[in-house]
């Protein structure tokens, strides 16, 4: 039989007792399961309730997101022992189950579900307890699963997003396109006026034809750029590039083409070179672009070589410009100098603005990936925050309870035992009976202190705060450690004038933190020492001290006096956990004051002096609950 022990450490069944335990167990077996087999299967029905005993299991789920694309498994939890699993079991048995595979040799504890429900039904206060667990359980996977998605998607998304270099370069060859369509009716519209209103007389049909051309090739190439924009690639940049490079170098083939057809060198608009050449070099790399220039100026000084040496018949405009212009070797000479000087320099300018450009493109993406990365480590900081803030709730419900409650049953009997009512005790025997009840009060302040700071951290100080006279407070105080100080023969004076204003605070809460700090006056002063209690307006403030003449702070404990667990060199003379003064300190600062510690103190006097502020009246800013 699975013995009772390992079933209290399953999450659902938290808080039966050991005979609930003992019929679960009754029904349970043990299974084992290879690494990497599948324990369950999604969507068929789950009749036993799983729980982990060693090893671990992962669930997954298959998840379909966007319509026609393929399922594929996210894996919602990785369970650790103890954990259960097939809680559809306990449900209608046709509820979705989610797959539960083995990551490592899995240990497995198996139950019915029906003879489960069955007991559940029949102890209702047990079916209570267990579907309590249940619906934990269920909570906490379901978180699990949102964060698992949103990770998923926000991953997704990453993934999908080109980077801005990527989707200016789109953008621009776009814009290309675009331009493209305007310069084709441009060209129309400009080879028909020329030739009909300007009476400037060639063959207008090639233009037509070759303005067809580029129409069709543009709209391949804005089918083509709609497929880039969707497209999923990890780097599309050189792919870009390349496409930009074809069709500029199409372009400048075409215009060439419409420059022969239209006067060659005659026709000033041959300058519109400097169009593709320009768009190419905002996208391309200095040295694509420089090689489309240098086609740009081969292209046109051939067309011109070419009719010039009469190799190719020369179309002139006429009534433009003579006829044998195009012979004058001066003049062609300067048009391709001009030409060539004005599309280096166009391609210098645009690569040197468009380079700088990427460049701080690169540096905004780069940036925001360090971005996103960093906030997904702090969301994952913030996540195990949130668990420890758990674990530590958990442990201090443990040890409020769990630790007490038997501390509590040693020392009552103690107190029994010492009290001789079960007979008469041996001297040595009382003194080591003693000695164990002053061990076990020890250990029961230092769990009560552990729940102080715990309290104090939720703000439960705030929650107790009234207006309470100061003078009352702290001659309560000072009664109630004179006990202690008169055991050591140690005078405690008070000054405390009567004419203090009052504070706005939790009496409760203040009187611990100034009890605390003259015990530690009494603790670390030797027999027949002084502990002085005083206070006094200062300002806004009353200041309040605890001085005493004992034997003093160390200057290198003196900053870390106020730490968690902190215990100064003067500590080893005493019994103490460290944490006194840290709860102090937490005290007045929920009051909104300041505490400080001094040694030595005024012209060098021996001992210690603590003195914390409190602002008089309600402090601003102060929230009380119900305010
Ligand atoms: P504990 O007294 O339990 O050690 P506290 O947080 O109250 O813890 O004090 C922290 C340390 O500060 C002590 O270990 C001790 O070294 C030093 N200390 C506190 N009060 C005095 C005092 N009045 N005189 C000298 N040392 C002190």
């Amino acid at each position: 039989m699975i013995p009772i022990q390992l079933l209290r450490k399953v999450s659902v069944f938290q808080g039966l007792t050991d005979e609930q335990l003992e019929r679960i167990a009754g029904l349970c077996r043990e299974e084992t399961h290879s690494a990497g087999s599948l324990i369950l299967k999604e969507g068929e029905p789950a009749e036993e309730l799983h729980i982990l005993r060693e090893g671990r299991v992962t669930l997954e789920m298959g998840i379909r997101m966007w319509p026609e694309r393929r399922v594929r498994q996210m894996s919602v939890e990785s369970l650790n022992a103890g954990q259960p699993f097939g809680l559809s079991a306990l449900t209608e048995s046709d509820i979705w189950t989610m797959s539960a595979r083995a990551l490592d040799n899995c240990r497995l504890i198996v139950l019915q579900g029906r003879d489960l429900l069955y007991l559940m039904e029949s102890d209702r206060a047990m079916g209570c307890e267990i579907n309590r667990g249940l619906s934990n359980v269920l909570a906490e996977r379901l978180r699990y699963a949102r964060l698992g998605l949103t990770e998923y998607l926000g991953h997704r998304q990453v993934a999908r997003e080109q980077t801005p270099e990527e989707s200016t370069a789109i953008r621009r060859i776009q814009y290309g396109i675009n331009f493209r369509w305007i310069a084709i009716i441009g060209v129309v519209l400009i080879t028909a006026t020329a030739n009909m209103v300007f009476g400037i007389h060639f063959s207008t049909l090639p233009i037509f034809i070759i303005a067809s051309v580029i129409g069709l090739y543009n709209l391949a190439f804005w089918r083509y750029t709609e497929r880039l924009e969707s497209a999923e690639a990890p780097n599309l940049i050189p792919q870009v590039r390349r496409y930009v490079w074809v069709q500029s170098a199409a372009d400048l083939v075409a215009t060439t083409a419409i420059v022969h057809f239209a006067g060659g060198v005659e026709n000033p608009l041959f300058l519109y070179y400097v169009f593709h050449v320009i768009l190419a070099s905002i996208i391309l790399p200095y040295r694509s672009a420089y090689l489309l220039a240098t086609l740009a100026v081969g292209l046109f000084t051939t067309l011109v070589g070419l009719e010039y040496l009469q190799v190719i018949p020369h179309v002139h405009l006429q009534g433009l410009v003579p006829p044998d212009l195009y012979l004058q070797t001066p003049y062609v000479v300067a048009i391709l100098f001009g030409f060539g000087t004005t599309l280096y320099i166009s391609t210098y300018l645009t690569t040197a603005v468009a380079g700088e450009l990427r460049k701080r493109q690169r540096e905004t993406a780069a940036l925001h990936d360090r971005l996103l990365l960093e906030a997904k480590e702090l969301q994952r900081a913030n996540e195990e925050l949130v668990r420890l803030d758990k674990l530590k709730t958990y442990f201090l419900a443990m040890a409020s309870h769990d630790l007490k409650t038997p501390l509590a049953a040693v020392q009552s009997y103690l107190q029994v035992l010492l009290g001789g009512f079960v007979g008469e005790l041996e001297d040595e025997h009382r003194r080591m009976l003693e000695r164990c009840s002053i061990r076990i009060q020890e250990l029961f302040d230092l769990i009560n202190r552990f729940l102080d700071l715990a309290q104090i951290e939720k703000g439960k100080v705030v929650e107790g705060m009234g207006v309470i006279s100061v003078q009352e407070l702290l001659n309560s105080c000072a009664e109630e450690v004179r006990v202690l100080a008169t055991e050591r023969s140690q005078e405690l004076r008070t000054d405390i004038p009567a004419e203090l204003p009052s504070v706005y605070g939790s009496p409760d809460h203040l009187k611990q933190a100034v009890t605390n700090l003259l015990s530690n006056g009494i603790k670390y002063t030797s027999n027949g020492g002084t502990i002085t209690l005083c206070a006094r307006e200062l300002g806004d403030y009353i200041e309040i001290e605890v001085c005493d003449n004992g034997i003093g702070i160390d200057p290198e404990d003196l900053p870390h006096l106020f730490e968690q667990f902190y215990r100064g060199k003067g500590g080893e003379t005493a019994h103490g956990a460290g944490l006194g003064l840290s709860i102090v300190k937490r005290i007045v600062e929920a009051h909104q004051g300041q505490i400080w510690a001094e040694s030595p103190y005024a012209d060098g006097k021996p001992g210690a002096r603590f003195a914390f502020t409190l602002p008089k009246g309600k402090p601003a800013g102060l929230k009380i609950f119900g305010d």
